[in-house]
């Protein structure tokens, strides 16, 4: 089975990918609104295959393929000219937001970890060949140094910085705090929390009135899933530290706002993000009756990127099926 084949599958509404796969990049800056669709069958409610892969995992290796948009997001230029950093942009949640930032018509800067290649390069090509300029910046986020010269890279072959999103996150669950090592919290706490704030720390002196940063939380901020100690942890300090950045970064213009996902079929799921049997339980338990798809979140992260919503900072936006968390 091919990644399309295997991607369209997941969409119930099979006309609709169709098309998208038929016009090819065109379909990117079409102007015809889509059908009206029932949120419940939009994509696939039946549970996913117990499978497992080594850390970080490649969305082109999962069963069945995530949705980052690929053949779906419709861009009409509500970025146009815009440079923007996406950490984890290679796959899943990062991906759906780099695939909608570029067809919006933003320039592209991607952080990912060095072995995620093949998924970085996925995306470049997509991209690339529709035109837009992406640049690939490999490296591990829990190096100080590295998250220092990633800004400096991304603002130097962008051109400029204006939206940052800190996407990339590191989740291992384990039923038990007698099961997580100090080095596993240690990793999670410097992947999640002191990435973005190294990072931040170098983007606000390149960024101008105007631009945007973008975090991503979890239901997790808010709520807690038990096997999540150390991540859930962190996701509450992103949801703090979202809200105490805004306030600072009022009188620079700068906005600041987090995006909260409930479950998404991403590869951090099948990375150890879920114990060990329980991937067929994931997502099934949400009132919309199935887990979401990292393309469902793209039109939240233009929002939050795009100069329409000035009036939104410090804010937190859920995308959990209903499961009633932010
Ligand atoms: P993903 O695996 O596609 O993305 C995570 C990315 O983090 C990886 O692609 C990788 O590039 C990056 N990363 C991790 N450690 C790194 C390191 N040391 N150096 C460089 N990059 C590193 O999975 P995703 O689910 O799309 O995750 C994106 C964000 O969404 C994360 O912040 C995650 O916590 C959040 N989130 C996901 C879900 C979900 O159900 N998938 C739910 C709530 C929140
Ligand atoms: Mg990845």
């Amino acid at each position: 089975m091919t990644d399309q084949t295997n991607r369209r599958d997941l969409f119930k509404g099979a006309a609709v990918a169709g098309a998208a796969v038929a016009a090819g990049p065109a379909f990117a800056q079409a102007t015809a609104a889509p059908a009206l669709t029932d949120p419940q069958s939009k994509y696939t409610s039946q549970p996913f295959p117990e499978q497992r892969q080594k850390w970080p995992a490649l969305q082109r290796e999962m069963k069945p393929v995530p949705d980052s948009g690929e053949a779906s997001y419709r861009g009409s230029g509500r970025l146009a000219g815009r440079k923007a950093l996406v950490t984890g942009g290679d796959s899943g949640i990062g991906r759906a937001a780099v695939i909608a930032f570029a067809r919006e018509g933003a320039d592209v800067a991607i952080n990912y970890y060095p072995s995620e290649e093949p998924d970085a390069q996925d995306v470049a090509r997509l991209l690339r060949g529709e035109g837009r300029k992406v640049v690939l910046i490999p490296g591990d986020l829990t190096d100080e140094k590295f998250c220092r010269d990633l800004v400096v890279r991304a603002n130097r072959e962008l051109g400029g910085l204006d939206i940052l999103v800190n996407n990339a996150a590191y989740q291992q669950s384990k039923a038990s705090i007698a099961e997580i090592t100090a080095e596993q919290f240690d990793r999670t706490m410097k992947t999640n929390v002191y990435a973005m704030f190294h990072i931040c720390k170098a983007a606000i002196p390149l960024m101008k009135p105007g631009s945007a940063i973008i975090n991503t939380g979890s239901v997790n901020s808010v709520n807690p899933g038990e096997e999540l100690l150390d991540y859930a942890t962190t996701k509450g300090a992103i949801l703090i530290f979202t809200k105490g950045l805004a306030k600072q970064l009022g009188k620079q213009g700068i906005r600041v706002n987090m995006v909260a996902p409930g479950p998404i079929w991403t590869p951090l799921q099948v990375a150890g993000g879920q114990l060990p049997g329980k991937m067929g339980e994931f997502g099934q338990d949400t009132p919309l009756g199935r887990a979401g798809q990292p393309a469902e979140l793209a039109g939240l992260y233009v929002a939050l990127a795009e100069g329409g919503n000035s009036f939104t900072t410090g804010s937190a936006f859920g995308a959990n099926g209903g499961t009633g968390a932010i």
